[in-house]
């Protein structure tokens, strides 16, 4: 018989860990299950500066503080990935190892990234989508960062201690992430920071990256960049497997729902960045955790 939990939590992001610990504090039995790895995007953060209470620290280190105390608080935390979820009063959750059933079900199932969709992208080497993971190999060599938002500058930034030199391409005059980043950038020597420019074309020799075409979005001019890798930073899209199963996610691939992250199915919760919300920070993940595990906790004690 499959075991039962009051909330089981699907995603172990900063919105799903800061459930568990919620839930747990509630006095609820808790599964987390998560797919890949703990501390969804911010785990391969360079360095996170605004986060409260933390003037700086690197996105592994607080994900492992997440995960750490949620695990000390009783939840039980699993690396399983959710292959379908059978919704009713006692829901049915399969995943790649076993079978659950709990009460209430909070999605903290978070992005997953974007690619630029390039000819030859997957399995290139020199495209790497973690500046963090692969910068290291690129020690005294050129490379490139794709992307305007805060990913991209930070790993520019993260880049820029190791390579000899970093451009950062952006489609747009402006950049999305914070101009407090693209000032420290511009600050930075061997930082050059490219504006209205995408990447069309990867050019490589025996399978290794040797270098870009890159068109002016503006007039279409086409120019060519020597580099040895290029970081690619260009945003995430919903992770939809486990809405889509239970037809709950929107047109855009979000769940639809409010500040206090109830779905329209009884018993089921969304939070962090897979819910439709205007911003996507890790402050207001945890802030959604927390939302959905006092909304899933009062739903376990009146069914
Ligand atoms: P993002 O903010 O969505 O930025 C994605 C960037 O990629 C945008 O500049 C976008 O250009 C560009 N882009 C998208 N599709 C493209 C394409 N096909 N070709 C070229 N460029 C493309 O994503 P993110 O940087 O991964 O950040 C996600 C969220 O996490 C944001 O809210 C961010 O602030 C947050 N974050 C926080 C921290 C932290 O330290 N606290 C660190 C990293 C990220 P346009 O601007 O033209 O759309």
């Amino acid at each position: 018989m499959a075991e039962h939990f009051d909330i089981i939590i699907v995603g172990g992001g900063p919105a799903g860990l800061t459930a568990a610990i919620y839930a747990r504090r509630a006095g609820r039995t808790v599964l987390l299950l998560e797919k890949e790895g703990f501390g969804g995007q911010i785990a391969s953060a360079p360095k996170v500066e605004n986060y409260p209470g933390f003037a700086a620290i690197s996105g592994a280190e607080l994900a492992d503080r997440l995960y750490t105390q949620a695990e000390s608080l009783g939840a039980r935390i699993e690396l399983e990935e959710v292959l379908s979820v059978t919704d009713g009063a006692a829901k049915t959750v399969t995943t790649d190892y076993d079978s659950y059933t709990c009460t209430a079900l909070i999605l903290a199932t978070g992005m997953k990234r974007r690619t630029l969709g390039l000819d030859g992208e997957e399995g290139l080497k020199g495209v790497s989508f973690c500046a963090v993971c692969d910068g290291a190999f690129y020690q005294g060599k050129d490379v490139a960062v794709c992307g305007g938002g805060n990913t991209a500058l930070q790993d520019a930034r993260f880049l820029a201690e190791l390579c000899r030199s970093v451009t950062v391409i952006h489609r747009r005059g402006e950049f999305r992430g914070d101009p407090m980043l693209v000032e420290e950038l511009e600050n930075i020597a061997n930082v050059k920071l490219m504006t209205f420019a995408q990447v069309t074309e990867l050019i490589s020799e025996n399978n290794a990256l040797t270098g870009l075409k890159i068109a002016d979005t503006r007039t279409g001019e086409i120019a060519s960049l020597s580099v040895d890798g290029l970081f690619e930073a260009v945003g995430q899209l919903p992770e939809q497997t486990v809405s889509r199963s239970l037809g709950l996610a929107g047109e855009d691939g979000f769940l639809p729902c409010g500040e206090d992250c109830v779905t329209s199915l009884p018993g089921i919760f969304a939070a962090g960045d897979c819910r439709s919300k205007e911003v996507r920070q890790l402050t207001t993940a945890c802030a959604d955790g927390a939302c959905a595990a006092v909304a899933a906790a009062a739903y376990c004690r009146r069914t």
